[in-house]
């Protein structure tokens, strides 16, 4: 398949992409790792005429901590955060999620950002955001601005993000001691996006109770889905199985999936509420270590 012919454009700093996207505006799509645009491209769902290419412009790529969050770069792949001594030492959780998206060719070339900013419900990166209650750093022309990642998914593959805004960053709030999180997916085969999967993220208190918990579902919904329901019921319970698979069946009824080629409908509210119980037990597991 032979994507539409388009301009390749190539800025080398963050204030020259903006100003294409300023110029250009709808007609403009950024690309970063091209995983997702470049497929949409061939299979003529996406015509931009300008293709802003951001992968020359430096120091967009980084993993570090500061401030009391994780701070992910822009331009940042997910071969990068799956393997990064930093991520795993906190965010098992991001190990998990990055592990099971796509495959190794995929990953070393996808960045977060991406994932974040193609706005695909299908997407591994948004419900485990949604469970830690990361912020995106969008910027444009009047510089930057922080979105809570709950507020930026808006519709299918629609974000809050304004046509001449980039992502530069995403912050993650270190978690405290004793939390601990997981992601867990089941797919058709490897490398094939979810049928449905689930992010759970947890911090206990001194007496093992649940202090904060964040639950995000994956491709059961035209957008990511914050099982806030779920998180309401276990916060200051004791993370027991009868708790656990309670919020379990919660956050099954929070979801909105479809029937479609990966099963019907009914399938897949079965799946979140198997996989939320297993993300969340090991979520507690990885807090008491
Ligand atoms: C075979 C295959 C299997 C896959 N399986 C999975 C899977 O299991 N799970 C999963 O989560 N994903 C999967 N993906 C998608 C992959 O992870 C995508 O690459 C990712 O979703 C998009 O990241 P990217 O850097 O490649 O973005 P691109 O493809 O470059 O861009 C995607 C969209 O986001 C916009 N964009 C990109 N970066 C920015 C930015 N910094 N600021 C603003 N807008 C931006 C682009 O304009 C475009 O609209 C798969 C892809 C392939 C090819």
């Amino acid at each position: 398949m032979i994507p539409p012919a388009f301009e390749y454009l190539r800025p080398a700093t963050i204030p020259e992409a903006i100003s294409l996207l300023q110029q250009y505006g709808d007609d403009a799509k950024i690309l970063s790792g091209g995983q997702s645009l470049i497929p949409m491209m061939k299979l003529r769902l996406a015509r931009p005429a300008y293709v802003i290419d951001i992968n020359r412009i430096a120091g967009l790529s980084y993993i570090n901590e500061e401030d009391g969050n994780l701070k992910i770069g822009g331009l940042t792949r997910e071969a990068e955060v799956e393997h990064s001594p930093i991520v795993a030492a906190k965010f098992p959780i991001l190990v998990d999620t990055a592990h099971v998206i796509a495959d190794p060719q995929v990953r070393n070339l996808a960045t977060i950002a991406g994932n974040l900013a193609h706005g695909d419900p299908a997407n591994d990166h948004p419900a485990t955001m949604l469970a830690l209650g990361a912020r995106i750093v969008a910027t444009g022309p009047k510089g930057e601005r922080t979105i809570a990642v709950e507020e930026f998914f808006v519709s299918l593959f629609t974000t809050a993000l304004q046509p001449d805004e980039i992502v530069t960053e995403i912050r993650v709030p270190v978690p405290p001691p004793r939390s601990g999180g997981a992601y867990f997916k089941l797919e058709r085969k490897v490398g094939d996006f979810a049928t449905a999967a689930v992010a759970a993220q947890v911090t206990l208190d001194g007496s093992g109770n649940c202090q904060r918990v964040g639950i995000g579902l994956t491709n059961v919904g035209p957008t990511p889905v914050k099982a806030r329901n779920a998180e309401a019921f276990l916060l200051g319970k004791k993370l027991d199985e009868a708790n656990i698979r309670q919020a379990a069946q919660l956050a099954s009824d929070e979801a909105q999936p479809s029937s479609d080629l990966r099963g019907p409908a009914e399938y897949k509210r079965g799946l979140v509420k198997e996989l939320c119980a297993r993300a969340l037990s090991r979520a507690v597991e990885r807090a008491d270590k």
